[in-house]
């Protein structure tokens, strides 16, 4: 049934835990969609770069598998709806977020339009994207770079860290510990 995608959560404001779990619940409920795996949850440290300062607090940040039959645009306006539904204020769309959804990747294509980039464009130089794009799926392949998402975090300098969060906290939706999968031996 369908492809596969891979969608990243983060959210550095409010109730970070709360933001995330309700994500990952909404994300579960997709029709015509599967969700087959939710990472462990990280603690990041913001990164600020030419686009966007998204403040001082921590990002709690994971990533989601779905396989889903739901085209990449209508998947990408669901994922601004949910957005907007947790209460992202896109005026200050580059500022703290109490939810940020991303595509990273769907199947092995390649998208290019005005609004939807696939591979997402910043995938590939996110520690905070691929530490739990690898706890999911190591052998993943980015179809534009030709390397597996093990391989391209391998290439980035360690830091800024992306921490485990240990222990991992209960959901309060059941939203993870069901589908959480253990990690991959790397
Ligand atoms: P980022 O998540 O990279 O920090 P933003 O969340 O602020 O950036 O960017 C939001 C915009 O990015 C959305 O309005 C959307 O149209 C666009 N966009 C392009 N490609 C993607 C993608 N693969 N996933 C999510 N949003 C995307
Ligand atoms: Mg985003």
């Amino acid at each position: 049934m369908g492809e596969t995608v891979y969608i990243g959560f983060g959210s550095n404001e409010g109730d970070r835990l709360d933001y995330c779990d309700r994500a990952v619940t909404l994300l579960g409920l997709l029709p015509h969609s599967q969700l087959i795996a939710v990472s462990s949850l990280y603690e990041t440290e913001p990164v600020a770069d030419e686009r966007t300062d998204p403040g001082s607090g921590l990002f709690l940040n994971g990533v989601v598998g779905v396989e889903t039959e739901i085209a990449p645009r209508s998947l990408l306006a669901i994922c601004l709806e949910v957005e907007r539904a947790l209460g992202r204020d896109r005026e200050e769309c580059q500022g703290p977020r109490t939810l940020d959804l991303d595509i990273l990747l769907y199947g092995s294509r390649i998208i290019h339009e005005d609004d939807l980039t696939v591979p997402h464009p910043r995938l590939h130089l996110r520690r905070f994207v691929l530490v739990p794009l690898v706890e999911l799926d190591p052998s993943c392949v980015h179809p534009e770079l030709g390397a597996t998402v093990k391989e391209l975090l391998d290439r980035l300098p360690p830091s800024p860290a992306v921490r485990r969060l240990d222990p991992q906290p209960g959901s309060r939706y059941g939203s993870r510990p069901t589908c959480n999968i253990p990690p991959a031996a790397t």
